[in-house]
């Protein structure tokens, strides 16, 4: 089922062709001049079109109806219908990487002399070029050299660095790209509707991550989910074909990580190693089911949540080139992140004191890999307490700033206009004269960067409470009082209870 779907979308024609945009228009366009090079090499990773675009190259300029300014192929004359059904004596494709040597190259060297049985062309492709052997090379290149009018050679490869340069140097040579997953997963989503079933959204993200822009690979599994022959693939359904992490672990440790249990989330990564999971593919899909959380939360008007999860979700992202650089320790970027949530949402979400000791080593202001890694060792988390007076924290308010500056340039102007008003203990009360501002430093992310400066400055986790100017919490009690002053003494009556 897989490969026959594969086969049964593969597309006939230039338009059918997903990415390699400019290699197309510039090919449609040699066509349409009927400026075509004696050979192409097609260079690039598995699965994205190399081939297929190949044998409609052939097509196209074989076909026995085309006009002569037209680009595409018919698909109906006797040419391309031969073409189509592998049965055509003008297209001749050989696998390098099974017939690599001297003699397949030789008995190449007597067709290329034949003229075409029928159209204009006698098309070669070799596929995996690189595979042919020096011998072979030097058969081919002198093939090259001097073809045929009637000849035309596509040379395909996953692996250019290994061809002489003798040889790249006689073709025209495009690169291709691996394919976008937006046109990918249009695409899936189409095979899939014409199949009869609708896919969700998340099993198809799910597929793309999997196949890495090699469209084969993501045909060949959206293939095997159909072949379950159920009208709508879920999650679970995916499951049992995708080699996917468990949802359930995945599950587990994001709520470890929010639940800040970071015992049950470091162990958990254990369990992953232990099992032989994938630690790049656990993150992938753990991605698609923070982002899946984090929309529902905000479809919810849960800002708050959605925030945490946005956090989270942004730490993931940037971690995830470091689960393949770390070869020897891929769950090292993991752990880091549960870390640092963790430790973020301690410092900044929690309402009771978490003061660091000024003794703690400070983390240096160097931005690079590594500048926000762990904070401060979790086991130096103790209560004692900050002996800095609200004056000492406004005379280095610069630096505070400064800080900030280096770390999150847009926060450091929302605080430059603000004002640390009032400090007690581990306390630390900030007067912003907009709401607005007050909301952006409210927002869980921002307040921990606010609270790295000021540890960092100050060597201690400040609790931040936020005021907005038109708020008087100082005086709120006396105010109060006032208030209900006035109103007995209007109305002339008491405070019943
Ligand atoms: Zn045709």
């Amino acid at each position: 089922m897989s490969s026959t779907l594969y086969r049964k979308y593969r597309p006939q024609c230039f338009s059918e062709i997903i990415g390699q945009q400019h290699i197309k228009a510039t090919l449609e366009q040699e066509v349409k001049m009927n400026r075509l090079a004696h050979a192409y090499l097609f260079c690039g990773p598995r699965g994205v079109g190399k081939t297929t675009l190949a044998r409609i190259m052939a097509k196209t300029i074989n076909c026995q109806t085309r006009e002569s300014t037209a680009s595409e192929p018919c698909n109906e004359c006797e040419s391309c219908t031969a073409i189509n059904e592998g049965r055509s004596l003008n297209l001749i494709e050989i696998d390098a990487a099974s017939h690599r040597g001297i003699n397949e190259i030789r008995e190449l060297r007597e067709h290329v002399k034949f003229f075409p049985q029928q159209g204009l062309y006698n098309v070669f492709i070799i596929d995996e070029v690189h595979m042919l052997t020096s011998e072979a090379f030097n058969a081919l290149l002198k093939t090259i050299e001097e073809p045929p009018a009637h000849a035309l050679f596509i040379l395909a490869t996953t692996e250019v660095h290994k061809l002489p340069e003798t040889i790249i140097s006689r073709c025209q040579r495009f690169d291709f790209k691996k394919l976008p997953s937006t046109e990918l997963k249009t695409r899936l989503m189409a095979i899939a509707e014409k199949e009869g079933a609708s896919i969700e959204e998340d099993v198809v993200d799910t597929l793309i991550l999997r196949a890495e822009g090699c469209g084969r690979d993501a045909e060949s599994i959206l293939g095997q989910l159909l072949s379950l022959g159920e009208q709508r693939i879920t999650w679970e359904h995916a499951g049992l074909v995708l080699p996917r992490s468990d949802r359930v672990l995945i599950e587990q440790w994001i709520t470890a990580v929010l639940d800040k249990k970071i015992d049950s989330a470091l162990s958990l990564i254990q369990q992953l190693i232990n099992e032989g999971v994938d630690i790049e593919r656990f993150a992938q899909d753990t991605v698609i089911v923070i982002r899946q959380k984090m929309m529902q939360e905000i479809s919810d008007q849960n800002m708050d949540k959605g925030s945490i999860l946005f956090t989270f979700l942004d730490m993931l992202i940037q971690r995830m080139p470091d689960i393949r650089k770390m070869t020897e320790i891929p769950h090292l970027p993991l752990e880091l992140v549960a870390v640092e949530m963790v430790l973020n949402r301690a410092t900044s979400a929690s309402h009771h004191t978490n003061p660091v000791p000024a003794s703690a080593p400070q983390v240096p202001p160097t931005p690079g890999p590594g500048a926000a890694l762990i904070h401060e060792p979790l086991t130096q988390h103790h209560t004692e307490k900050s002996d800095h007076t609200i004056q000492t924290i406004q005379q280095r308010w610069e630096e505070v700033l400064d800080y900030i500056q280096h770390h999150a340039p847009s926060l450091s102007f929302v605080l430059g206009v603000a004002q640390p008003i009032a400090v007690n203990n581990t306390i630390l009360t900030i007067a912003f004269s907009y709401k607005f501002h007050q909301d952006i430093i409210n927002n869980q992310k921002n307040k921990a960067v606010v609270q790295q400066a000021l540890r960092n400055v100050f060597g201690v986790v400040y609790d931040i409470r936020t005021i907005a100017s038109e708020e008087k919490p100082i005086k709120t009690d006396t105010n109060k009082d006032d208030v209900l002053a006035v109103v007995l003494e209007t109305f002339e009556g008491a405070v019943a209870d």
